[in-house]
């Protein structure tokens, strides 16, 4: 079967739904094909469901820029749709007299991001807040919060359906061709079908690139290589007493190994950075070490035995482990020469935050 139609977008993770709802509202009518039978069992149910404020990334990258009006627009969303969310703030810790500089560095940075309402918290400050907390000085981030993802990607679905588009699920992208005026995917799964789309955004996170070197006509040298940082989860048993995320000072390619709650209080540390070859979700028990070596920087007495091995996501880096991080990628015609196609790479963290200004930018590109 071959069908024609305005606009494809490649899998049904948070940007996907998200970009799809934007170009469903400017009247797209965009169908989502998602290899998996459900939405969101990518790296979109695999984070922290932290809604990051924009304080760590460089002045002016895609990150900064779009983690701060990603977030914005994540809250008045949240709201309006009724997504459970809490704003319940962050304190990053320095933990001895040597890392003061550095979380004096994070501050200018947040406000060189447009991100103001830091404060900064002596130890007495910050105890007084969390009691358990062991630190030299703190950096309190009220605008910090945590939101339901799949919650998040249910609205976003509805609304996309509500306006004109589709989702369609166990659809694999297996093969593409650019010819004149359309892009030509190949679907695979169980109603196999050819689709010759107008508009195509490749959102398919960790596959992305795989995605983009099936589609003949691309440039091969488009498309940058990819790299997988793991990021493994240990959840805490009992409850966590704490009411605000607590995160160290960041480590190479990663936040640290920061303590997160969920919506329903309960506690889990993490995600630490293990380089990976291949796609591999397992968590291996014995990392459970240096978690407590690390948590007990900030949390002293955190109980022996509290830790249990949760879950892991993998982080779409664009960097091999020794070089320095890079922004996301969102190559359009300029980039590649493709009338009418987005690839999106490398969308780790800030990601889940900054999906709806993701969105918004790319349905600017592609709505003529
Ligand atoms: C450990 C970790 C912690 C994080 N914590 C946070 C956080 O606290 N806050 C935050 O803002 N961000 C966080 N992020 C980042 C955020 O989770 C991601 O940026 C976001 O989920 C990426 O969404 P996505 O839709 O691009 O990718 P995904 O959710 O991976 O979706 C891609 C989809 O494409 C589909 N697909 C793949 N290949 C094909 C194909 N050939 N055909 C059709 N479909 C295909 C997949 O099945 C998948 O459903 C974190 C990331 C990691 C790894």
């Amino acid at each position: 079967m071959s069908e024609n139609v305005e606009c494809v977008v490649i899998g049904a993770g948070v940007v996907g739904l998200a970009v799809a709802r934007a170009l469903a509202l400017r009247g797209l009518g965009p169908i989502v094909v998602e290899a998996e039978r459900a939405i969101g069992t990518g790296t979109s149910s695999r984070n922290s469901e932290v809604i990051h404020a924009g304080i760590y990334y460089p002045r002016g990258s895609l990150k900064a820029v779009l983690c701060v009006e990603g977030r914005r627009r994540l809250y008045a969303y949240c709201a309006d749709r009724g997504v459970e969310h809490r704003r319940c703030g962050k304190l990053i810790v320095a933990t001895s007299e040597e890392q003061l500089p550095a979380l004096r560095s994070i501050a200018e940075a947040a406000r060189a991001n447009g991100v103001d309402d830091l404060r900064w918290l002596e130890a007495d400050a910050a105890r007084s807040l969390e009691p358990e907390l062991c630190c030299v000085a703190a950096l309190e981030s009220p605008s910090t919060g945590i939101v339901d993802s799949h919650g998040l990607m249910l609205a976003l679905r509805g609304d996309l359906e509500a306006a004109g588009g589709m989702v369609a699920l166990g659809a694999p992208v297996l093969h593409g061709r650019v010819s004149p005026g359309t892009i030509v995917l190949e679907i695979g799964g169980d109603a196999p079908m050819e689709l010759h789309a107008r508009r195509v955004v490749n959102c398919a996170g960790l596959n992305a690139q795989a995605v983009a070197r099936t589609i003949d006509g691309v440039p091969p040298q488009s498309v940058p290589p990819i790299y997988y940082a793991k990021g493994n989860y240990f959840s805490l048993s009992g409850r966590a007493p704490f009411s605000r995320l607590v995160y160290p000072i960041p480590e190479r390619a990663g936040l640290g190994v920061h303590l997160t709650l969920d919506l329903a209080g309960r506690a889990r540390f993490g995600p630490d950075v293990e380089w990976i070859d291949s796609i591999d979700y397992t968590v291996d028990p014995r990392r459970a070490d240096r978690f407590y070596a690390e948590i007990r920087r900030y949390w002293p007495r955190l109980p022996d035995g509290a830790l249990q091995p949760a879950y892991a996501g993998i982080r779409p880096k664009l960097h091999a482990p020794n070089e320095p991080s890079r922004d996301f990628s969102i190559q359009g015609p300029k980039e590649h020469g493709i009338p009418g196609l987005v690839n999106l790479y490398g969308i780790e963290s800030p990601g889940l935050t900054a999906s709806l200004a993701i969105a918004e930018r790319v349905a600017d590109a592609l709505g003529d």
